[in-house]
């Protein structure tokens, strides 16, 4: 009753575009824009990567083949591009945290892990960082993961020590070299022999995933990893 009459006095609005909403998370024209992204191909059953034929079945792909990845296997939801990358820009930079949750919905939506994690740890960010930002996009992804499959978020566990420059500017291999060192565990005895979920907003080249995903390893963890969204090559 309170919801319908806030419903007639204060229209639900669309978190992206501010437009109204019949049903559902987004807008229709919001929510076309996103759906329009879905993986839903053949991929990689190690690291996602989509394969460019349709008609192949899923298969562990060149680079996982000759070498080891630190997670057991890496899914993202969306493909990088149009709508949502418009999306997370401005949910990322433009501090509209409001689309933490229908993001986060969109995305538990969409994961269908082979096991149930014990733990899901978001990809931190430096305190700095998180001081001018005021918010963790992966740590307000992960909670809505969590409502949906009932696993514990842990934030405090996983920290990162150095404020890196912005993975956005730099080059792939600049990259690398400019995350490596810079993530450790507070408690390592925690994730031991725990399946963990590990969760972003974005994956690019993979440098940050890689190296998050490789302290956990070391730590004993079996890490599955998961982003809102991939760049995929097209
Ligand atoms: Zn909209
Ligand atoms: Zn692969």
């Amino acid at each position: 009753m309170l919801a319908e009459l806030l419903d007639i006095f204060f229209p639900p609005v669309c978190p992206l575009c501010e437009g109204g909403i019949a049903e559902g998370l987004f807008c229709k024209a919001c929510s076309e824009g996103l759906s329009s992204q879905k993986i839903l191909g053949p991929k990689c059953g190690v690291c996602g990567t989509p394969f460019v034929s349709a008609s192949s079945p899923d298969h562990t792909c060149g680079v996982c083949q000759t070498q080891k990845m630190p997670f057991v296997n890496f899914r993202s939801a969306l493909a990088y591009n149009g709508a949502v990358v418009e999306a997370i820009h401005s949910f990322k930079y433009g501090g509209k945290v409001i689309l933490g949750r229908p993001l986060g919905q969109l995305l538990a939506e969409s994961i269908n892990l082979p096991v149930t994690p014990d733990l899901i740890i978001p990809v931190p960010l430096h305190k700095k960082r998180l001081r001018t930002r005021g918010f963790n996009q992966a740590l307000l992804l992960a909670r809505e993961v969590s409502r949906r499959l009932g696993a514990r978020v842990d934030y405090t566990n996983l920290k990162r020590l150095k404020n890196t420059a912005q993975q956005v500017k730099l080059k792939t291999d600049e990259r690398r070299e400019n995350v490596k060192g810079a993530f450790a565990l507070k408690r390592p005895g925690d994730v031991k022999g725990r399946a963990v979920l590990l969760i972003d907003d974005v994956y690019t080249t993979g440098a940050t995933m890689m190296e998050c995903s490789k302290v956990l390893k070391k730590a004993g963890a079996e890490v599955h990893a998961l982003t809102l969204a991939r760049t995929v090559k097209v």
